[in-house]
């Protein structure tokens, strides 16, 4: 029998996660007239090359106006207050700073020199905390808040928004890339609804880490700056079971070149105001899709043909590390195709392509096998959106285009499981051998990360003899399974076909694309108990650890991160409450 002969079409499509694609598919209270609204901060120092210098302090960031951010329709009332907001795309509304003082828990060296030209010193310096934590906006740079809406578990949800984040400055780095600096956790805004504005130690931590850990697992991602903890109450029901407890509020700096979502543009067209989407349509398409002309009269086509080719390459990126959002609402959908908005996500351990790592979503709508769909559910919400910009040419080429997805998304899962697989080319018997692989792992729920892992660095002398170790650990789970063998042979006969290659060679490629260390649960919760307790330590190590996942660490090791989950780790849980 062909290994994993008997996966029948169903199995295949939802090993692949495709299966259902078709149809169901002091708070300042207002700005005051007449001041900047939004601001780029910009550096006038430059080298001898007329690059930009790294800042030396945040009084050396000059600001001067982004002309066109501040051409997007801004909400007319001023008040800092719960309300329905209309005909805008933002409003202006300031972070609210703790009262407590504030402590830094970690900075992204990578992401202040390489991304803000910051020099690391000014991390050390009080304007950086206050800036970091919403104490101190830049001069003459009035945050905005963004107005936007959503489809929340398959239904609309009306006005959603930035209820707890806040755009407290874009800036344009040496390299001439505009980044968007957002504070999440800083305070109550027009959008809270009847949150509190604030984010939890716990959910910043896991934020923290995962966006930059993501960032070096090459998945296109929002990064994250720094990280501020405070001793402010956080009033939270965890588990929503009437359990509320104190916990330490927090903000995290989060950076991206944009953080429109799918759910910026929903509202717009929802409401009618059909002017405003254009607008932002066209400054999108504008800032962040310079290959497609301004003058193109088929560019809001080719705008949503790019999201949605993106939109399946991420989501394949995201299965290739076994990656699940969490809550893949339209809302927390970037046209960026970037990953935002981390939550209760979850990487998988063993191999489950039903696994929801969202204890409050009692369906598995957000289930790892289902993320493609529902990124085809949200790309059919963002058409939606867009019609009133498309003739009806242009709409009927648009559903076409969203018919494609399956297939780019099928196209991108299979490259990236070949290269996975240490596959060069590609033959007939790769979706076989792919597939088999992961039947196998799921029946004998062998962990995903490490068998593709210790896949990558066993011998091929080794693997032919089936001398697999138990410090192989979830090679060796796999290697218990009947068609086990007769997968071997079909695989080692593959890798033959390869032209060019070594078997060190293959070991050596599928150790850069196979990690060796994610962001597992039980990590991200040893490093969250003790930071609760003012013990940084272990979300330092992590950040460190995850900035090399392909590289064998010592201090990895030593540390257990490439180990299974300790006993105590077996039954965590993780809710939306943040
Ligand atoms: P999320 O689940 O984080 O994507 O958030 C969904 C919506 O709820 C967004 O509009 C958030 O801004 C808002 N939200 C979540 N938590 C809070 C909070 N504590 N205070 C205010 N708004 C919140
Ligand atoms: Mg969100």
């Amino acid at each position: 029998m062909v290994p994993g002969g008997r996966i029948t079409l169903v199995g295949i499509w939802t090993i692949y996660g495709v299966y259902c694609l078709t149809g169901r598919c002091q708070i300042p209270t207002s700005a005051k007239s007449g001041e900047q609204t939004s601001l780029i901060i910009t550096q006038n120092s430059s080298d001898s090359c007329g690059r930009k210098r790294r800042a030396p302090s945040m009084e050396s960031w000059s600001a001067s106006l982004d002309d066109q951010l501040a051409k997007l329709p801004i909400d007319s009332i001023r008040g800092n207050y719960v309300r329905k907001v209309k005909d805008c795309i933002f409003s202006h509304t300031y972070p609210t700073p703790f009262i407590s003082d504030v402590r830094l828990v970690a900075v992204s060296e990578d992401v202040l020199e390489n991304l803000l030209d910051l020099d690391l010193s000014v991390a050390k310096t009080d304007d950086f905390l206050q800036f970091i934590s919403g104490g101190k906006s830049i001069s003459g740079f009035a945050p905005l808040t963004h107005r936007y809406g959503g489809h929340q578990f398959g239904i609309w949800a009306g006005q959603l928004g930035d209820g707890r984040a806040h755009l407290i400055a874009v800036y344009i780095n040496r390299f001439g890339e505009r980044w968007e600096l957002q504070l999440k956790g800083s305070g109550r805004t027009p959008y809270s609804r009847r949150g509190d504005g604030r984010a939890v130690l716990r959910s910043s931590v896991r934020e923290f880490l995962c966006s930059e850990a993501m960032h070096y697992l090459g998945v296109p991602t929002s990064r994250a700056a720094s990280l501020v903890v405070s001793d402010d109450a956080v009033w939270r029901d965890q588990f929503y079971n009437g359990n509320v407890k104190k916990e330490q509020g927090a903000v995290v700096l989060r950076v991206a070149k944009s953080w429109f979502r799918i759910g910026s543009l929903e509202i717009l067209s929802n409401s009618g105001e059909f002017h405003s989407l254009r607008e932002v349509v066209y400054f999108i398409i504008n800032e962040h899709f310079p290959a497609i002309s301004r003058t193109d009269p088929n560019r809001v086509l080719a705008f949503f043909g790019v999201v949605v080719s993106q939109t399946a390459d991420m989501i394949a990126r995201w299965m290739s590390v076994g990656f699940a959002h969490g809550v893949c609402n339209t809302d927390n959908f970037s046209l960026l195709s970037i990953t935002i908005d981390y939550g209760p996500f979850g990487f998988m351990e063993s191999y489950d392509a039903d696994y929801v790592p969202n204890t409050s979503d009692d369906e598995g709508r957000y289930r790892i096998g289902n993320q493609a769909n529902v990124g085809m559910f949200n790309l059919n919400k963002l058409l939606v959106a867009l019609t009133p910009l498309l003739d009806n040419g242009q709409r009927r080429m648009a559903s076409s285009i969203l018919d494609g997805f399956p297939a780019l998304y099928y196209q991108r899962f299979t490259e990236l499981f070949r290269s996975k697989l240490g596959f060069l080319g590609a033959r007939e018997e790769d979706l076989t051998l792919i597939v088999s692989f992961l039947s196998m792992m799921e029946d004998t729920r062998a962990d995903f990360t490490m068998s593709f892992r210790q896949l990558s660095e066993i011998t091929e002398y080794h693997l032919r003899n089936l001398s697999i170790t138990e410090d192989c650990w979830a090679l060796h789970d796999i290697s218990q399974h009947l068609d086990f063998p007769a997968w071997v042979a079909m695989y080692l006969q593959r890798l033959k076909s390869n032209s060019d290659d070594s078997d060190s060679a293959r070991r050596q490629r599928m150790k850069a694309t196979n990690p060796r260390y994610i962001l597992r649960n039980w990590m991200a919760e040893s490093a969250v108990r003790k930071a609760e307790k003012n013990d940084f330590s272990e979300v330092h190590r992590l950040q460190k650890i995850l900035q090399r996942p392909f590289q064998m660490q010592r201090m990895a090791e030593v540390a257990g991160y490439s180990h299974k989950a300790p006993e105590w780790a077996k039954d965590l849980k993780v809710s939306c409450s943040s």
